[in-house]
């Protein structure tokens, strides 16, 4: 039973300890607010949230303590903002970076405005934005930016404030933070009603709507929906403005928001008024300006502008129900409310109002004064929107020629790129061109040495006796045609010699037509051997050759033909029979001047028939 109990206390004490309480958890929480993709919308939820944070903070790790420090901030000193103050004072002096520095000025920012220190919050939010700036945390500059450009929209510094707007949303944009997107452009859109620009303000809150505000956070497009209905109301667009402040008005009671659902009334009022329907605006005025002063009360948040309008819009609806006395009454409470907040905006429209009753109750004093002061104040805020239009229009000159001048560096870039792309890719080709030129040459080199050799051979099997190996007939004609034009021209002698193996028939009747050519080959390969370097030899048919001397006197060539029939008597055919003695008769004729060689070949002829008829085995002379 004891052991049951002691487990039971165990197990609920480890319940409680941080047990997931790692770095990266803690990171990745604390990356999940920064970013805006974990958010909490009512202060229990952010307290829990927060809780959750803390748990997951490990022990002795002085970084993620500050950072959880930082985070937290405001929130921690929600109840008690003065001793917030001076605890936030005290680590910002501490600290040496100034991006923890920006952050920490950020939460003094919001403990002022908790202590209706306005002044102080505004110096706050300045500074944090400078000190911001000297730091590289793009998230942290994004927050002061935010911050400040709220407050010169409210104090009517319109193109300031949209230069910081878009600057935040471009830092949260590079982080992919969407959540803080959407409130800059909310923010923008704004600035672009304070400034009188409906159109463009409707467009900015269109976009909010569409991009950036997460579909679950209520209060957010009930906020849009306000947004969007004071610009749809300018333009006088009335219908559609008093459902969106009716719809606001639903949100912000199922959200228990009181003081959002009193400023949704003070909305309806004036559209009321506006439509020309007075007492309904009537009641419904007389009954917001009760509530909401009784959650004024209650509440640390500034209502002065509200409570301003409020009575504005019911002074200007007794003036219209004939009751003038009381519309000067609504309209000098009014501007109590308005002086408080500065806002020129609004007093003039008041003044304007007022002229009308003092006018009406035949004040004309009075009314000349606000007559002037009506002027005075159109004067002033004529001549600061002028100035607005003039720097918001060189600023977004500025925007779009940096943006044009970014977009053409981009674009030289892209083509830079795209040039370096297609040389390579040139070059690529040029490669695969020579490779191919240099493989082709190669195979062109080697086709043509081919077909070359394969000329040659050609040539050689065209030109050659294909027994013998020696010239066949038409070479050998070829040849002795070109030793006769030759000897013509150097006028040198030329001999021509046919040769005939004497009874060839009897060598092949006896030993076989194998034999036979054996005999040939022997006796052809017998005579190249003994020719000289210039002579020529070939077979002209049958077992006849020619031969060819040039550059030969007769008696040499007769010499030479004497040899040849000598050596080829004394060939030994031992494989066929030893016995057998091969002799040949041979033709000799030398050319004569301007003589063709037909002539010449049948004069050789004539003297080899005169060697055969001689009883063979000679050689004879041509006449
Ligand atoms: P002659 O002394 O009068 O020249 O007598 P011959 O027998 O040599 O002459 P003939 O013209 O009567 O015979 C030539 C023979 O040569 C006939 C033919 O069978 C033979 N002959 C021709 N060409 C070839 C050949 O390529 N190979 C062989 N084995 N014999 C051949
Ligand atoms: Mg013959
Ligand atoms: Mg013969």
């Amino acid at each position: 039973m004891r052991f049951w109990f002691a487990l039971c206390c165990f197990l609920s004490v480890a319940a409680t300890l941080p047990v997931l309480a790692t770095p990266q958890a803690f990171d990745e929480l604390a990356e999940q607010i920064r970013s805006g993709s974990r958010y909490a919308l009512h202060q229990q939820d952010q307290e829990a949230l927060f809780a959750e944070l803390k748990a997951l903070l490990p022990a002795g790790d002085p970084d993620r303590e500050s950072q959880y420090q930082r985070l937290s901030c405001a929130l921690t000193w929600q109840q008690d903002p003065a001793t917030g103050l001076k605890q936030v004072q005290a680590w910002q002096a501490q600290s040496e970076n100034p991006v923890h520095q920006s952050h920490y000025l950020q939460c003094q920012t919001e403990l002022y405005h908790l202590l209706g220190e306005a002044e102080k919050a505004d110096n706050s939010a300045l500074a944090a934005v400078d000190l911001a700036r000297q730091g590289n945390d793009p998230y942290v500059l994004g927050q002061a930016l935010l911050s400040t450009a709220d407050l010169h929209s409210f104090r009517g510094e319109y193109a300031l404030s949209l230069q910081q707007l878009f600057e935040a949303n471009q830092l949260f944009a590079a982080l992919d933070y969407s959540y803080w997107q959407g409130y800059c452009i909310e923010y923008i859109a704004t600035a672009y009603r304070r400034m009188g620009d409906y159109p463009e303000a409707l467009l900015y809150i269109e976009q909010a709507e569409r991009d950036y505000v997460p579909k679950g956070d209520r209060f957010r497009i009930a906020f849009l929906m306000h947004e969007k209905a004071y610009s749809l109301a300018e333009l006088k667009r009335f219908v559609e403005a008093r459902r969106l402040f009716e719809a606001s008005r639903v949100i912000y009671q199922e959200l228990h928001e009181p003081l959002w659902v009193q400023y949704s009334n003070a909305n309806l009022t004036w559209i009321l008024y506006e439509t020309g329907q007075y007492q309904q605006a009537l009641a419904l005025g007389l009954q917001t300006d009760k509530q909401l002063q009784a959650a004024a009360e209650g509440s640390k948040v500034n209502t002065n502008i509200y409570r301003a309008l409020l009575k504005m819009y019911l002074g200007q609806i007794q003036q219209a129900l004939g009751q003038p006395e009381t519309a000067l009454k609504s309209f000098t409470e009014s501007e109590h409310f308005m002086k408080l907040d500065h806002s020129a905006r609004h007093l003039l429209l008041l003044y304007q109002a007022r002229a009308g009753v003092y006018q009406q109750l035949g004040l004309y004093q009075q009314a000349l004064q606000d007559v002037l002061e009506v002027l005075r104040l159109r004067t002033e805020l004529t001549s600061a929107a002028q100035r607005q239009q003039a720097d918001l229009l060189r600023y977004q000159f500025d925007t779009e020629r940096q943006q044009a001048q970014s977009e053409q560096l981009e674009r030289e870039r892209n083509l830079s790129q795209q040039q370096v792309e297609t040389l390579k890719r040139a070059q690529r080709w040029q490669y695969a061109a020579l490779a191919l030129m240099v493989v082709s040459f190669g195979l062109l080199v080697w086709l043509l040495s081919n077909q070359f050799k394969r000329n040659k051979r050609l040539h050689h099997l065209a030109m050659t006796d294909e027994l013998t190996q020696v010239a066949n007939r038409r070479r050998v004609l070829q040849q002795a045609e070109t030793l006769r034009l030759q000897a013509e021209q150097n006028q040198q002698p030329l001999l021509v010699c046919l040769m005939d193996i004497d009874h060839f028939k009897q060598v092949n009747d006896r030993y076989g037509h194998d034999s036979g050519d054996w005999v040939l080959q022997q006796v052809a390969q017998c005579c190249q051997h003994l020719l000289r370097k210039d002579d020529f030899l070939g077979r002209t048919g049958g077992e006849e050759f020619l031969l060819l001397f040039p550059a030969t006197a007769l008696q040499d060539g007769i010499a030479a033909a004497n040899r040849l029939r000598l050596a080829v008597q004394s060939l030994q055919f031992e494989l066929i029979d030893p016995a057998l003695q091969v002799r040949v008769s041979l033709g000799l004729a030398l050319l004569d001047p301007a003589e063709s060689l037909t002539s010449l070949i049948s004069r050789a002829d004539k003297a080899l028939y005169q060697a055969k008829a001689n009883g063979r085995n000679q050689v004879c002379v041509a006449e």
